[in-house]
């Protein structure tokens, strides 16, 4: 498994991390909680929760958003950075706090039934309902 260290940041610089991922993969959420927090269709790439390494949490705001969920933003300038489990087992990082969000294969869209049907992405994914991924999260082989 070749392995991708990243450094990301915010739009102001006060929150800056590392990431390694173990795919050069991205999806995206459509969920209604995800567009309204991160203003659009939240792209992201999949992290273990102790691989990513925040270099000075003081300026990183959390907002627990589900019993088990949490987004994570910058204080300061407001950028959207990650969601992650409550208990950091895993992470979920935008990839606009990357420099190249263009490295990302696009393989999946999520709770695509909770996407509005005035836009679609042109990109071929493996397309999941909420309840498809959720049952496939429950049972570990989800994203
Ligand atoms: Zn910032
Ligand atoms: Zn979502």
């Amino acid at each position: 498994m070749s392995e991708l260290s990243l450094n990301g940041r915010c739009l102001c610089g006060g929150v800056t991390f590392q990431a390694t991922l173990e795919k050069r993969e991205m999806g995206v959420c459509h969920c209604s909680m995800c567009r309204r927090w991160s203003g659009g269709a939240f792209m992201v790439a999949e992290c273990a929760g102790d691989a990513l390494k925040i270099a000075d949490e003081s300026q990183l705001g959390v907002y627990k958003s589900s019993e088990w969920g949490e987004r994570c933003f910058c204080k300061s300038c407001g950028s959207t950075l990650f969601w992650r489990m409550q208990d950091h087992s895993m992470a979920a990082i935008s990839i606009q706090a990357f420099d190249d969000p263009s490295q990302f294969d696009f393989v999946q869209e999520i709770f695509v039934d909770e996407q509005p049907a005035n836009y679609t992405f042109a990109n071929k994914t493996k397309r999941m309902t909420s309840q498809e991924f959720l049952e496939a999260f429950a049972s570990g082989q989800g994203t």
